[in-house]
């Protein structure tokens, strides 16, 4: 290699691999080594079009794909057969794919969400032009079903598509199930069409105790997960999973590839499904419960000492996110913090070792003891106004 690409590659290499190890803000897992799947590194390979549908072009891991598609489906307990997917570039993808087919279902259909909804959705509905209303979010992050209730009685002529959200970005809330079918009861809404973005919490709130209610069982039409988050991988992935019926509604056969045009992208990553199921097959059920564990227990190791050291830290039932008070920039920059308004979070993902929370404890600490110089300082300005003013 020539010494010019190997040095650059080198420094790439270092600065990725530190900050790799100092984020607190972001819920990806980085505690996975995929070097056993390096040798396909140097194949062409290709999932064009549907995963069920093999392709005139030989260079695909589809079979691969539909294990991956399965092992999502029976955790989310889906009927045999009942469900279609396939593996995306992420959980925007997903929810993309999703309102797609809720748009097919009901074209002149409306879609709630809430506030607290990820910022791709807004742009996703502008794509398929989709009529949509915000409704507004309780403090926790959840939607205010309230609200949710007043705006569906307005527009109690159209079908309602609803866009949940199983744990906010922000504030890991979860938008309940249960209280939607009941204001679709209530309203006696015969057409509607639910997708649950669980960007983060497919993989995890499955193992959670109680169960929150977001799966095939309970009724739902399509959901997101995402594959980079908790599962971990080098190349961001999702997984999108919809109920047979919606998914005959889309996708053409076309002759060029000999596969049907049922995803968003024609070409498709052949690597991520590999990935995916490399890494379900070594952890399996258990390790993925114990995964779930550790991290619930970390959050509340770390809300714990926050609260300890005089932090306003609080989090949902379960989180893995810890909510917190926006502490200093210098804090924010060197754990690399996610700030929206005045709050910032941290979330515990598989990877991150108790060592790294008490680092973080020490520096707000640090930071604690500088707001109080701080504060006072304020104080002695403020007197001496109030004294000569
Ligand atoms: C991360 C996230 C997304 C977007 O997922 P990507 O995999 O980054 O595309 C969507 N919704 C929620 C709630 C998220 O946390």
């Amino acid at each position: 290699m020539k010494t010019e690409i190997k040095n650059r590659l080198t420094n790439e290499l270092n600065r990725l691999e530190l900050n790799n190890k100092s984020y607190l803000g972001y819920p990806l897992a980085n505690d996975f080594s995929f070097k056993a799947l390096a040798p396909f590194l140097d194949l062409q390979i290709n999932n064009v079009g549907d995963p069920y549908t093999p392709s005139t072009l030989g260079l695909d891991t589809k079979d691969i794909e539909i294990e991956v598609i399965d092992f999502f489906a029976n955790l989310l307990r889906a009927k045999k057969n009942s469900v279609w997917g396939y593996v995306t570039n992420g959980g925007s993808e997903g929810n993309l794919y999703g309102l797609y087919l809720a748009r097919e279902a009901y074209p002149n259909g409306m879609v709630y969400y809430s506030e607290s909804t990820h910022y791709s959705v807004k742009k996703n509905l502008h794509l398929l032009n989709i009529q949509n209303i915000v409704i507004r979010s309780q403090e926790n992050g959840e939607i205010d079903y309230d609200d949710l209730e007043r705006s569906i009685v307005l527009r109690r002529h159209k079908p309602a598509i609803f866009f949940l959200n199983i744990g906010t970005t922000m504030k890991e809330a979860i938008d309940q199930l249960d209280k939607i079918k009941l204001i679709i009861k209530k309203l006696a809404i015969k057409d509607y069409y639910i997708h649950c973005d669980a960007a983060l919490l497919g993989v995890v709130a499955p193992f959670l105790n109680p169960r929150p209610a977001f799966d095939f069982q309970e009724g739902i039409d399509s959901i997101s997960i995402s594959g980079h988050k908790f599962i971990g991988s080098p190349i961001p992935c999702g997984i999108v999973l919809c109920k047979n019926e919606h998914k005959d509604r889309v996708g053409s056969s076309i002759s060029y590839v000999g596969t049907k045009d049922t995803t968003i992208t024609g070409s498709r990553n052949g690597l991520t499904p590999l990935i995916l199921w490399y890494a379900l097959k070594n952890m399996g059920i258990s390790g993925l419960r114990n995964r779930v564990n550790s991290c619930v227990e970390l959050a509340q190791y770390t809300e714990d000492r926050l609260q300890e050291i005089g932090v306003n830290a609080w989090r949902n039932t379960n989180a893995l996110t810890v909510v917190l008070d926006t502490p200093s920039n210098w804090i924010c920059k060197k754990h690399q913090l996610a700030v929206e308004n005045e709050i910032t979070h941290i979330i515990c993902m598989p990877g991150i070792t108790k060592l790294r929370i008490d680092e973080f404890i020490e520096d707000m600490k640090t930071d604690l003891s500088n707001e109080t110089v701080k504060s006072d300082a304020n104080e002695i300005y403020d007197a001496f106004l109030a004294a000569n003013f």
